[in-house]
């Protein structure tokens, strides 16, 4: 049996069968990377798509933790799609700060989206917090849901993080958001520096995808 004909409209487009609940086309490019052959009969790059090519709606991020808000969107993608769903969402949690920015990382300035005023704010704020407790981590929840009734019990969530320590300045031109002010442990340069290759293979998103990978596959294997 040819398994790329699986799930195959009569028409010769192959059916999404994952939707990944972004607007972020390197986050689809990298969940696409770590899904190629591991489901079999998954043609990762007309099978695998974001919430635009899936017609999902926006979801409001009204929940306190990185995994609600991961779940929240991940349901809702399901539920409006048909389709199994995965949601992420991430930030940086400093040590001293309790664990904030957390949740509000992409709005701490109060606008939301602008980097370099967060980025700014943030060394601003740890001004006099000396090198050794200069700690801080990026973390991801990523969540995963299938549509269907009895759904809510087959939902996963897994974790990832980066750990390092802030810098005093920003460092580098690569990245977005805070990559430029944290050096990941055991490196000299800040996440600002790395490739997009380097980074991705130590980043929190990464590790939580690839912990969600057998879910992802089970739930495939199931439709
Ligand atoms: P999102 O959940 O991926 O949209 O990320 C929310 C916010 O967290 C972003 O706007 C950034 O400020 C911050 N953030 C998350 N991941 C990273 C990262 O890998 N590098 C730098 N900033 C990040």
């Amino acid at each position: 049996m040819n398994l790329n004909a699986v799930n195959t409209e009569p028409g010769g487009a192959p059916e999404p069968r994952l939707v990944l609940a972004t607007h972020n086309k390197g986050k689809l490019r990298e969940l696409r990377d770590l899904l190629r052959g591991q489901v079999p009969g998954l043609d990762v790059d007309t099978q695998v798509v974001d919430a635009a090519a899936a017609g999902a709606p926006d979801v409001v991020e009204t929940g306190v933790t990185f995994a609600e808000n991961a779940l929240l969107k991940a349901r809702a993608v399901a539920d409006s799609t048909g389709l199994v769903a995965i949601a992420d969402d991430s930030g940086l949690a400093v040590d001293v700060l309790g664990g904030a920015p957390g949740i509000f990382s992409a709005r701490w300035s109060g606008r939301h989206g602008d980097d370099a005023a967060n980025l700014r704010l943030l060394l601003d704020q740890l001004a006099d917090v000396p090198d050794g407790h200069r700690g801080a981590a990026f973390v991801c929840a990523a969540a995963l849901a299938v549509p269907g009734p009895g759904a809510a019990g087959r939902e996963v969530v897994e974790y990832g993080q980066l750990e390092g320590t802030l810098l005093r300045e920003p460092r580098g031109n690569g990245g977005f958001g805070y990559d430029p002010v944290l050096r990941p442990a055991g490196e000299d340069r800040s996440c600002a520096e790395l490739s997009p290759e380097e980074k991705n293979a130590i980043s929190h998103r990464g590790k939580a995808f690839r912990a969600l990978l057998p879910a992802i596959v089970g739930a495939l294997a199931r439709q």
